[in-house]
């Protein structure tokens, strides 16, 4: 089944046309929607096109994404009714969504009612959907939540320590992001080891930019550490992670700073980037680190420290171990500091292969011999995870 997938932001749309028997056939992106000179990419196998045009807001987008998969020298599709399927990432489910659905008007306004609660994503997701609606009015469309999979969180788990009326009011509490991510990831874990996931005990971290690890039990998230947004948990690339909130008043009061000022230095000038002071990509920060640069080694130290300190406290939550995932950008390429996570981690079973360590971006098992958890690198794949969602939602309704 061929299967458009769209990942919508406020100014931009990524789009990628899956095949589900045969792979990836195009994928691309269109930055800087709403305005003159949009940039629209398009990559086919080899091929690459890049070319800036003016493009006014998501329908556009959509149509000119189309029209390029439909342009017969890339030869990706001959016509609109092949495309059987659009999945969509929608960042925020809240309660409601605890796994992918299909698309209709009730579902539409639910994400829509969810911009409350992700202000930047979800009405930039629910444009999209209108979008691809407008365009293609008779293919079905399924909503794939970021959120979805961490729905299994038991309260006690995902309530803060706050007035309960707030949750009650506001709906304050502990989401959890990167989802489809942590869910596709322990899937492919089980299938590796070729064992049931019901089996299983995994840690899944996520390092990314923005970077989240999981607990599943038994397939079942039991905690996450983003929260309530995707700020809270491990330091990021430009987010903080958590610290005590009390700094976010103190600063705010001496530094005169707005609520808007304050939420950008907490997701946009802190993390790697705000302690090293030279950059949120861990390869620049790798560099700096061979010169002697004290911040950039201080950066790495804490970050590696705060993922330490969640898988060991996960580990506590789980009650065991059996599998440890790294995956994203820098779980699946960063030698050294998966090296150093995993130091002296032997009294959780944890011990890895320098050797089998020594590898990016491919599925590998990198344990030790004498481990008893199995510590394994498995990259990431949300579209084609959105792609499978899709499918198996649409062909049940056939
Ligand atoms: P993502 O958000 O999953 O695309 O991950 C992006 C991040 O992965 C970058 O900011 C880097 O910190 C990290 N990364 C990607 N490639 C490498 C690499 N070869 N070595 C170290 N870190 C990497």
């Amino acid at each position: 089944m061929k299967i458009l997938v769209i990942n919508s932001g406020s100014s931009s749309l990524k789009y990628q046309l899956i095949d589900t028997t045969e792979g990836p056939l195009a994928k691309g992106i269109i930055e800087k929607i709403g305005s003159e000179d949009a940039v629209f990419t398009l990559e086919v196998g080899k091929k690459h096109f890049r070319e800036v045009m003016p493009i006014g807001n998501h329908n556009r987008a959509v149509e000119i994404a189309l029209t390029f998969l439909l342009d017969q020298s890339y030869g990706i599709i001959t016509c609109l009714n092949e495309i059987e399927a659009i999945g969509h990432r929608v960042v925020h489910g809240g309660e409601s969504f605890r796994r992918a659905v299909l698309i209709d008007d009730l579902v539409l306004a639910k994400i829509d009612e969810y911009s409350l609660l992700a202000p930047l994503h979800n009405p930039a997701n629910v444009a999209g959907i209108r979008a691809c609606a407008k365009v293609m009015p008779n293919v079905p469309q399924v909503a794939v939540f970021d959120t979805a999979f961490h729905q299994s969180l038991p309260p006690k788990a995902y309530l803060y320590g706050l007035p309960y009326d707030y949750y009650e009011k506001y709906k304050i509490r502990r989401y959890g992001f990167h989802g489809t991510s942590h869910q596709y990831v322990s899937q492919k874990a089980a299938e590796f080891l070729q064992q049931p996931l019901e089996t299983l005990k995994i840690i899944s971290c996520h390092l990314g930019n923005g970077a989240s690890i999981a607990a599943i039990n038994s397939g079942r998230v039991v905690d996450t550490s983003m929260g309530f947004t995707p700020l809270e948990g491990l330091m990021m690339g430009t987010r903080s992670g958590s610290f005590d909130p009390a700094v976010v008043l103190y600063l705010m009061k001496h530094e005169h700073l707005t609520a808007p000022e304050m939420d950008y230095i907490l997701n946009k000038k802190s993390g790697l980037l705000g302690v090293s002071g030279i950059s949120n990509d861990f390869r620049d920060i790798e560099e700096a680190i061979k010169t002697g640069d004290q911040r950039a080694i201080l950066a790495k130290d804490m970050y590696v420290h705060i993922v330490r300190k969640t898988i060991g406290s996960y580990a506590a939550v789980l009650n065991g171990l059996d599998v440890l995932i790294f995956t994203a950008g820098l779980g699946e390429n960063g030698i050294t500091v998966r090296a150093e996570i995993c130091a002296e981690m032997d009294y959780l079973g944890i011990a890895i292969d320098l050797d089998k360590n020594n590898c990016r971006a491919q599925l590998a098992d990198i344990s030790a011999s004498k481990a008893t958890v199995k510590t394994l690198i498995i990259p990431t794949d949300e579209e084609a995870a959105i792609a499978k969602e899709t499918e198996k939602l649409v062909q049940a309704t056939k």
